[in-house]
């Protein structure tokens, strides 16, 4: 099970369930010291976009820049995500939720451990608790594996919808990777045309998309 906070993740001492609030929980979230990424990172990056929206992206872990201005997604991979979303018809602030499978910087953007994503899991899964999404993205195989399968590859479980929970869930290419190798391109537009029919068809039919 997803995002239930469900036993094999559960632990006393950091229980978030009673929170109901998206600012009590990053406020709560923000005191983590789950793991040892906490010690060696400026601090937490929660996530943000609009609380309310029903489209949710998910990335591996905060870099430098996140780190350093405390958002999401803020550098070379993440100006490109606002551009992949803009060509969606989606906006930062209004149709998405933004957030990573960890919330500190792994040093020198490692990826971050099975250990370091289970520590974060729970906070994980708070956050989706209250959001809510009908539509989720996994950027990159980081997020894949963190979210829906310890053995994912993103190469061939990109591109097809995956049911959990009743959330829809679409893993594909992270920016960076696309940074790295722009042949990559055309398999996420794909995949990110999927995600505009999909939230077309359950969150908002009128929703307009300059490019798809
Ligand atoms: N890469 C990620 O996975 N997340 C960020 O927030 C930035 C870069």
């Amino acid at each position: 099970m997803l995002w239930t906070e469900e036993s094999l993740f559960a632990d006393p001492d950091w229980d978030l369930s009673g929170i109901k609030e998206m600012s009590a929980l990053e406020e709560k979230v923000k005191t983590c010291r789950r793991c040892g990424l906490r010690a060696g990172c400026r601090g937490v990056v929660f996530g943000e976009g609009n609380p309310a929206a029903r489209l949710v992206f998910c990335g591996e872990g905060p870099g430098a820049d996140e780190d350093r201005l405390g958002r999401p997604f803020v550098g070379r991979a993440g100006q490109l995500l606002d551009k992949m979303l803009a060509a969606c018809g989606f906006q930062r602030f209004e149709h998405v939720y933004i957030l990573n499978a960890v919330k500190c910087r792994p040093p020198g953007n490692r990826i971050p451990t099975d250990e370091e994503r289970a520590a974060c899991r729970l906070n994980l899964d708070a956050q989706l608790r209250l959001l809510k999404p009908v539509i989720m993205v996994l950027l990159g195989a980081t997020a894949l594996q963190a979210v829906l399968d310890p053995k994912g590859r993103i190469t061939k479980d990109r591109g097809r919808w995956v049911e959990r929970n009743g959330v829809l869930i679409m893993p594909t290419y992270h920016p960076a990777a696309l940074l790295r190798n722009p042949n990559l391109k055309r398999d996420t537009w794909a995949d990110l045309k999927q995600v505009v029919v999909k939230y077309r068809e359950l969150v908002d039919p009128g929703h307009c998309s300059p490019h798809c």
